[in-house]
């Protein structure tokens, strides 16, 4: 069999052209969705990932700030900035980029960003509503994933999806949307025996445990739908699951492009939701 590869850049490329249409609408309403990201310190990753949100966001014709603040920033200094971003009228979703220096504490910074606007998905509510089934902004790489899944044509239901991983950002939001799918969901993690007689029961595998080459091809159910999360290295042994999975994401160009994708559909819905709420 040679699976289907699922082209995370085009499904993106998508996503946003449609978005871009949705902006135009909202701008005709007096709305331009706007979205700010901060930056503290100057790691080159995260540097090079707020400059690429940012690039976006102005490409579809979203309001766009970024704010860049010194490593030596303070907590308060930082939850004064969010307070400022949870009043302004013209940003819709906000965006902490993570990791923050050891002395901040993630936590309280996630917790301070108002819910209407945590674009991230990462709040304790907005997790708490994706956990009872209610509408609310979902995290971004979980709901990418959920996306790619579908548009192979898959119908998730009744489906047996395995998720290796059990990460507050990946892992358990990932199993609790396949559930939502009503998908048979099962979780594994670097304490699970037997791995490989679970995933092999996987109609639908999602691997996110950040450990290249992790899952070789005899790990993998002959017709699965593959998703691997892995970066900058995937965690599947690529060219040896291709040979025997119905479809499955490349790395690069498969899970990380989605993530910026569902961020913008999240300021987007964000923008919609309070132009509504007046
Ligand atoms: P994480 O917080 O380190 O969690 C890794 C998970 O994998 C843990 O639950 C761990 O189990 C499990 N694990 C580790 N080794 C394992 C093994 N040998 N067998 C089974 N399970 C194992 O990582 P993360 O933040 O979820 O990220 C996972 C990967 O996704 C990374 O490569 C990361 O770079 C990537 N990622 C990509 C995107 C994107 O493309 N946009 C976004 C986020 C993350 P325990 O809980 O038992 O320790």
């Amino acid at each position: 069999m040679t699976a289907q590869i699922i082209n995370g850049r085009a499904i993106r490329d998508e996503i946003l052209a449609g978005l871009k249409q949705d902006i135009e609408e909202l701008k005709q309403q007096g709305v331009q969705p706007g979205l700010a990201v901060v930056l503290v310190g100057d790691d080159p990753a995260s540097k090079q990932y707020v400059g690429m949100k940012a690039k976006k966001s102005k490409e579809i014709g979203m309001y766009s700030e970024v704010h860049t603040l010194p490593s030596t920033t303070s907590q308060d200094e930082l939850l004064a900035l969010i307070d400022k971003l949870n009043n302004a009228h013209n940003v819709h979703g906000i965006l902490v980029q993570l990791p923050l220096p050891a002395h901040i504490e993630e936590k309280a910074v996630i917790d301070a960003i108002r819910v209407e606007k945590d674009v991230d998905g990462f709040h304790p509510v907005s997790v708490g509503n994706m956990m009872i089934g209610d509408d609310c902004l979902l995290p971004c790489t979980p709901a990418g994933i959920i996306e790619l899944i579908k548009r192979t044509g898959t119908d998730i239901a009744g489906k047996h999806a395995v998720v290796v991983g059990r990460s507050n950002i990946v892992g358990k939001p990932v199993a609790l949307l396949l559930l939502r799918e009503n998908a048979t969901v099962s979780v594994c993690h670097s304490k699970t025996a037997n791995m490989k007689e679970i995933t092999r029961q996987a109609d639908i595998l999602v691997v996110a445990a950040g450990r290249p080459g992790l899952i070789p091809g005899d790990y993998v159910k002959p017709g699965a739908v593959v998703i691997d999360v892995g970066t900058p290295v995937g965690d599947v042994q690529y060219e040896e699951a291709a040979a025997v999975a119905g479809a499955i994401t490349p790395v690069p160009g498969g899970v990380g492009p989605m993530t910026i994708a569902m961020l913008m559909s999240n300021t987007v819905k964000a923008a919609r939701q309070m132009l509504a709420n007046g």
